[in-house]
């Protein structure tokens, strides 16, 4: 009964091709990330800690971490591939084999801080990704678009004190996790939304908050948390955003990216919790991705 549920990426999966997008992607299987590449983000008590718990799962079966998340068998599996996936996603796009990834993966991962796990994520696949980017090749600036319906707490967490890392977070507030969303920085972008707001509101704030800013910083890369959950079906968030304002966000961070990464966007999915939404959400996410 969780809503953070294998049934998510198969709704994904299933709109894709119900769509014929499939035909336009190339498929890459995702590699666990490493302890080198997790570490960057994570302190390692952090890693060693959440890598106990997930064995323990195989004598203990569901192990809590807090009150809405917790580990089962192949929960380590896959948060060491829905990290991994940011990182390969990156490989390809900084060799130039494609220009943009999305990586469907799960757990989401904006809510772990540097040494908490919390909100259904366990690692911070994005944090690991754009360090993995700085790290291994060599970019000095990187930027990372969240329009989840929640603040991404840890990935502003992981970057406060970072500013080769631009951070801009969309939210609705007072919300869940209620977590870093005064943080204060030049380089984190952080963005309240009132309940019950609409798309037009949504983009008046994005659209004021987030692109000057981010063509002022004209980072290299582009990484997008994608969160679903402000779609007005969503049964977790308290937004009403339709396909269209998805469409609108990704359109405007592709403009972004034209102009200062080289198209480069690598876009990780986060939440997303109404199955049939999700998968025409990330449908039309995709084919903008695709098209600008
Ligand atoms: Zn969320």
């Amino acid at each position: 009964m969780h809503p953070e549920t294998p049934m998510r990426l198969q709704a994904i999966d299933a709109e894709l091709q119900s769509q014929g997008l499939m035909l336009d992607l190339i498929q890459f299987e995702s590699e666990p990330a490493s302890l080198e590449q997790i570490t960057r983000a994570h302190s390692y008590e952090h890693v060693r800690k959440i890598e106990e718990i997930g064995r323990n799962t195989a004598i203990g079966g569901r192990i809590p971490i807090d009150n809405d998340t917790s580990m089962e068998p192949g929960s380590l599996r896959a948060a060491l591939l829905a990290t991994g996936a940011g990182c390969l996603a990156i490989d390809h796009v900084m060799a130039g084999s494609i220009r943009r990834a999305f990586c469907a993966t799960r757990p989401p991962g904006h809510h772990a801080e540097k040494s908490l796990a919390m909100g259904f994520c366990l690692f911070n696949n994005v944090a690991v990704a754009a360090l993995h980017a700085i790290e291994h090749h060599g970019l000095r600036r990187v930027a990372i678009v969240d329009f989840d319906v929640h603040n991404g707490n840890g990935t502003v967490d992981i970057f406060k004190n970072d500013e080769r890392v631009m951070v801009c977070s969309s939210f609705q507030h007072p919300f869940y996790p209620n977590r870093h969303f005064d943080t204060l920085g030049d380089h984190l972008i952080l963005t309240p939304i009132n309940a019950g707001s609409k798309g037009h509101e949504f983009r008046q704030k994005v659209e004021r908050d987030f692109f000057l800013a981010l063509d002022r910083f004209s980072p290299e890369l582009f990484l997008i948390s994608a969160g679903f959950d402000a779609h007005t079906e969503d049964p977790l968030g308290g937004l009403n955003l339709i396909e269209d304002d998805y469409r609108w966000i990704t359109s405007m961070i592709n403009d972004v990216a034209n102009r200062h990464s080289q198209s480069r966007i690598v876009s990780m999915l986060e939440g997303g919790y109404h199955l049939d939404a999700l998968g025409r959400s990330v449908s039309a996410h995709i084919e903008t991705m695709l098209n600008d």
